[in-house]
């Protein structure tokens, strides 16, 4: 086997990160390839600079991660079993977890955190999302399909493998259907007893945001009687969320007028009524500065912007936007108000995020304190040998003056 493959030798030194079972390696890790070219997404054999096998990756000329690891072992074979195995495990884990009983709804396979780099599989009542975003899981394509239907006797699958990282990886995107036929008018996500229509085809990234499962729960439990402002709403999650906790008046904001048409669907499908909404299509920058002209002000402010980071060469950028946004956010507290804001770039850490908010409070004239740390729903496990699996998080803070 180890023969037949084609492999890759790196540098010395860089087999650290291996040992500590990281799978990526860039391309300034590799020292010499066996033969080229090496068609994008094979797999190819790592040796050290010793000539030890230390395990196997796919292969991608046209990345940065120029192989992502399937296995750190050397007697392991990468074959269709073995991808077959690795969906069967992260099905089945999942089907452990609480999410797995709160609605309807779950993240099944998350990528490198599941040993499947590059493969991101969301579970939509019957309906599932696939999503595959590295020349290694293209190859394997059909095997992951086929081992996706048979894991899950789900009723119909979606391809969505149109992700916007597709030219770092040199990859065409591809979305259509895969098997069964499309739910003719969205599928029903129910989540913590709320309803959810999801429409996969047109939609961001999969669909629906499950990351945000528990946090759209919390702001339930701390929405009463408050006047809410969801900035960066989607399709809603929150906000429908804070109305069923007793929220007086929510206002929305989104650019996309689909996602604030799918939203009033929600508010209507949960119950509520339009008088309870107000919805702003537009950019949240300008409406912040513009609420805060008007001195409207808002007992609970949310603020989940798209990836403004979506590589760490961007962070310096993105820490001004996360700043800039904060700070027009905390502006339009009411006094002792919360906001609640998320970064969702992997480029951002925790503690770097923080700083960014409390930056942002500096220079909005407030004080504020954190009442609570947020994270990405539990169907979204952060691998503890890839911490870049932790991507999304979150703070609460209280206004104290
Ligand atoms: N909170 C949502 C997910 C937010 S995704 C949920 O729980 O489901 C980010 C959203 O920001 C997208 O709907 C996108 O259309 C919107 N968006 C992107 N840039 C924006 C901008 N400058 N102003 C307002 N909305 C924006």
């Amino acid at each position: 086997m180890t023969l037949a493959l084609p492999y890759i030798v790196i540098h010395k030194g860089r087999e650290k990160s291996l040992a500590r079972k990281h799978p990526w390696l860039f391309a300034s890790a590799v020292a010499k390839v066996s033969s080229e070219p090496i068609p994008p997404g094979s797999t190819v054999a790592v040796r050290s600079a010793e000539g030890i096998c230390l395990g196997y990756g796919a292969y991608n000329a046209k990345s940065q991660i120029r192989v992502r690891m399937w296995t750190f072992s050397a007697e392991e074979m990468v074959d269709a079993d073995f991808v077959r195995n690795r969906v069967k495990r992260a099905v089945s884990l999942r089907s452990t977890l609480p999410s797995s009983r709160s609605g309807n709804s779950q993240r099944l396979i998350f990528s490198e955190s599941d040993g499947l780099p590059g493969v991101i599989l969301d579970r939509f009542g019957s309906h599932l999302v696939l999503q595959l975003t590295t020349a290694g899981a293209f190859h394997w394509r059909d095997v992951i399909i086929q081992a996706v239907i048979a894991e899950t006797g789900c009723a119909s699958l979606e391809e969505r493998s149109d992700s916007d990282t597709n030219h770092l990886e040199g990859l065409d995107d591809w979305k259509g259907l895969r098997f069964g036929s499309l739910p003719t008018d969205g599928t029903e996500v129910q989540e913590h007893g709320l309803l959810f229509k999801v429409r996969s085809e047109n939609s961001q990234k999969t669909g629906f945001y499950l990351d945000q499962r528990d946090n759209r729960l919390l702001t339930r439990s701390i929405a009463s009687g408050k006047r809410v402002l969801d900035c960066f709403c989607f399709t809603g999650g929150f906000a429908v969320n804070a109305l069923k906790g007793g929220a007086t008046h929510v206002t929305l904001v989104d650019s996309s007028a689909d996602a604030l048409a799918a939203a009033s669907e929600n508010m209507a499908a949960n119950g509520f009524m339009e008088d309870q909404v107000t919805s702003y299509c537009g950019n949240a920058f300008e409406l912040l500065r513009r609420e805060r002209d008007a001195n409207r002000q808002y007992d609970l402010v949310i603020l989940d912007p798209p990836k403004f980071a979506p590589t760490t060469s961007q962070v310096e950028k993105a820490a001004r936007a996360y700043k800039d946004i904060n700070m027009q956010g905390i502006k339009c507290l009411a006094p002792g108000g919360l906001l609640m804001t998320y970064s969702c770039s992997g480029g951002v850490s925790l503690p770097l995020f923080q700083k960014i908010v409390a930056d942002a409070a500096l220079d909005a004239g407030k004080e504020l304190q954190i009442i609570r740390y947020l994270h990405q729903a539990e169907d979204h496990p952060i691998h503890l040998a890839f911490p870049e699996s932790e991507y999304l998080k979150g703070l609460l803070c209280q206004a104290i003056d």
